[in-house]
């Protein structure tokens, strides 16, 4: 007899098995991390070292002031650049951006170039550090721009340090950009999210200055943005079309163990793995990453790497980062990292937790570095904590449809609100300690004097509340969490440019209008401090209803939410609507962060990128069916009736085969009348390609539910038909490799 021919689904499986239990640790240095972080990029310190006084001055106060840099001084800040990078072995350089894709572009020149007499040389010029000029009409625009007028440019944010990526032995000098259009419209994700800084920045230095806090340069946010993600093995999911096309995978029966033995969650890393996550912290400290945190997420397979906080607009390119060195180490490691915010029905799914505060940048140190979320020592400093928090609150309030329009993706749709995650309603989580507080400030009268009130409330006793917080509500989409807030329903696979452009936005709105309350309130005889917390107090009592302590996944909830008015947009189209409401755009137009075109024109990129997705899902899935799960089924199908057939000619009376084969037979045209009805639904939302939203309505309910039920149908089948016959690998292989 011949050995039988094992599919490559078994064939996979056995080869996985096989692999040496001793992983390769070839690429991860056994030296202290700080012997070589950083050794990649080129910021602010080495060009200190390496550049005359007057230029260094010039590049320091276009880095602080977040200014274009002048073209005089650009040609000896590029020299320095192509000596460092041409002694590490650089070849090429690109202005490295984030177009609205939600990843990074690059285009790549050689420094070569010849001088009079032909002869090869290694250039760099000024105007290459600071400009270049990508075609840009094959980057989403969402309408801005018409092809013919497609011109836009890319320009050095010399805030964000130079770096070297390595790819085999190419090295390759990323210089990180904004990408505009040639009438200023912000075309990519960074130059919006700039904008909000700066007006944050301005509208915080007004409120402080009249808080009594002078000499303040700048307020920034701070962002520690914790990446969650599934690295499962490259040769399953090479079998698994959906995956390679989607992301997700959009069949695949549950099986009997997930995580509920709750044995993931903090467990030992696996030594594979492990390997794998060395060699993706190691290259990001190369890089100047700060990763600082690992360990096991929830569902099996799946992981988080956190990193030390650091200034918005850095920390969203080292997020960039954090996301492409991940994919390209995984596959060194014969694994793949998975992003997706749902790639697994049934277990969890992966978020992006954005750990958000606001810091003072000032010449006196005693201010400089100072968290305006951070309660303090004197009752001031405290008062100055609770107004900071008010006007988060109000902002939060205010714009909690549109914080959600921010992380509308077809991929978060499945997680939020899918009991596991934050649900798609937007409330914000103070803890038992702060709610106290808040709550006595709400009840208190306005006129109180603010010193004793605070004394009287348990102000004082604020910085408790760090402790407190510790234990807290994982179930909330923004909490507090003793001194910054976690945006916890951003979606794992985002930028997370976005959502911060917003959540900014609305504090920024906030601030300036607390300001302005206070300033008209302020009368002779009475101390600011009194009219602040009369102010505080409005706003703790305006806000009450976007405060939510309670178990954010439960049915009462969703209820009590509808109650209190806060909005539940379950479906992204609804979702991205927000974007376009009357008070969206009097938000963002008037603070200078998007134009009414500008901001229509996100819209129209996240709206467009929503029906790509799902056509994209609802294509793979009709493919997968028809040349995967159907003939698996019709082959069984056959088999049984031979086996029925050989069984009968045999004289055998009792032949359950026949009923196993009507059986599936009954679940087969299950599944072919789910696939016609998806197939008709896709049809006819592809008919509607000249109108997105109703494009996007009709794949959000109609066609998103025929996905459901045909899924449903293959799973059933999964279960059913022979195990050798089946030829995608299923959950429990790819979810628990041997
Ligand atoms: P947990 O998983 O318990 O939320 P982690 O330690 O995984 O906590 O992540 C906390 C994140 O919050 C880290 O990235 C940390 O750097 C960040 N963080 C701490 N303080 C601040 C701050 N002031 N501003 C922004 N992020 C912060
Ligand atoms: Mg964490």
């Amino acid at each position: 007899m011949t050995a039988p021919v094992l599919s490559p689904r078994k064939s996979t499986l056995l080869e996985l098995a096989a692999r040496s239990p001793r992983p390769e640790m070839d690429g991860v240095a056994s030296v202290p991390t700080s012997a070589y972080f950083g050794m990649n990029t080129f910021g602010a310190r080495q060009m200190r070292d390496k550049l005359p006084k007057d230029v260094y001055a010039k590049l320091a106060a276009a880095i602080r002031h977040g200014k274009k840099l002048d073209i005089d001084v650009a040609p000896t800040v590029a020299q320095v650049i192509k000596e460092w990078a041409i002694g590490r072995g650089v070849t090429h350089f690109t202005h490295w951006f984030q177009p609205q894709t939600g990843l990074t572009a690059e285009k790549h020149d050689a420094f070569l170039s010849f001088d009079d007499n032909k002869q090869p040389m290694e250039s760099f010029t000024g105007a290459q550090l600071i400009q270049s000029e990508p075609d840009a009409s094959s980057f989403p625009s969402g309408g801005l721009r018409a092809t013919w007028e497609a011109r836009g440019y890319t320009a050095w944010n010399p805030a964000s340090p130079v770096f070297i990526v390595e790819s085999g032995n190419t090295r390759t000098l990323c210089i990180p950009s904004v990408f505009i259009g040639y009438n200023g419209e912000a075309l990519d994700e960074m130059t919006p999210l700039l904008r909000s800084s700066d007006v944050l920045s301005q509208k915080a230095i007004a409120l402080l200055e009249l808080l009594g806090e002078g000499g303040i340069q700048r307020v920034y946010t701070t962002l520690g943005a914790e990446q969650e993600y599934f690295l499962i093995d490259r040769k399953h999911f090479a079998l698994r079309p959906d995956l390679v096309m989607s992301g997700r995978s959009l069949v695949g029966a549950p099986p009997p163990r997930g995580q509920q033995l709750e044995d993931h969650y903090f467990g030992g890393i696996p030594e594979r793995i492990q390997a794998c996550i060395s060699e993706v912290e190691h290259e990001l400290y190369k890089l100047g990453v700060p990763i600082v945190t690992r360990h096991n997420e929830v569902a099996p397979c799946q992981f988080e790497m956190a990193p030390m906080f650091e200034e918005t607009d850095i920390a969203v390119d080292h997020n960039q980062m954090v996301m492409s060195v991940l994919r390209k180490v995984a596959l060194r490691h014969g694994l793949q990292a998975v992003l997706h915010e749902k790639p697994f029905a049934g277990i969890n799914g992966s978020g992006k937790h954005c750990n958000w505060s606001l810091s003072i940048a000032a010449d006196n140190p005693d201010l400089d570095g100072q968290n305006l979320l951070k309660p303090g020592k004197t009752p001031h400093q405290n008062l100055r904590f609770l107004v900071f928090l008010a006007a988060v609150l109000r902002g939060v309030h205010r714009h909690a449809g549109l914080l959600r329009a921010g992380i509308a993706t077809s991929g978060n749709e499945h997680r939020l609100g899918a009991n596991e995650a934050p649900p798609a309603i937007i409330s914000v989580f103070m803890g038992a300690m702060l709610t106290r507080v808040i709550e006595a400030i709400a009840a208190g009268k306005s006129s109180a004097n603010a010193a004793q009130a605070m004394i009287k409330l348990g102000v004082a006793r604020l910085p408790e509340i760090e402790k407190d917080n510790t234990d807290r509500n994982r179930t909330s989409p923004f909490a507090f969490t003793g001194n910054k807030f976690e945006f916890r329903a951003v979606g794992s696979s985002a930028s997370i440019a976005f959502p911060i452009v917003l959540l900014n936005a609305a504090v920024a709105e906030a601030i300036g209008e607390i300001t302005e309350q206070i300033r008209a309130n302020m009368k002779r005889g009475r101390s600011v401090d009194d009219v602040v917390l009369a102010v505080v107090r409005e706003v703790f009592k305006e806000t009450a209803t976007i405060r939510f302590e309670g178990n954010n996944y439960s049915e009462e909830w969703v209820k009590e939410a509808a109650k209190r008015g806060l909005p539940n947009l379950r479906r992204s189209p609804e979702a991205l609507d927000q974007l376009l409401t009357r008070s969206s755009r009097a938000l963002l137009t008037k603070l200078g962060i998007f134009t009414k075109a500008e901001l229509e024109s996100r819209f129209h990129v996240r709206l467009e990128r929503y029906i790509k997705d799902m056509l994209i899902e609802a294509h793979t899935l009709t493919e997968i069916l028809d040349t995967h799960v159907l003939p698996a089924a019709f082959s069984y199908s056959g088999e049984l009736a031979t086996s029925a057939a050989h069984a009968a000619s045999a004289g055998i009376t009792s032949v359950p085969q026949v009923a196993a084969a009507n059986e599936v037979g009954t679940m087969i045209e299950a599944l072919v009348s789910a696939r016609n009805a998806l197939v008709d639904l896709l049809t006819k939302a592809e008919h509607l390609h000249d109108d997105a939203p109703k494009q996007a309505k009709l794949l959000t309910s109609g066609v998103a539910d025929a996905m459901a039920a045909a899924r449903a149908c293959s799973d059933a089948l999964e279960l059913k038909i022979s195990d050798e016959l089946w030829p995608l690998p299923k959950y429990r292989e790819m979810l628990f490799p041997v």
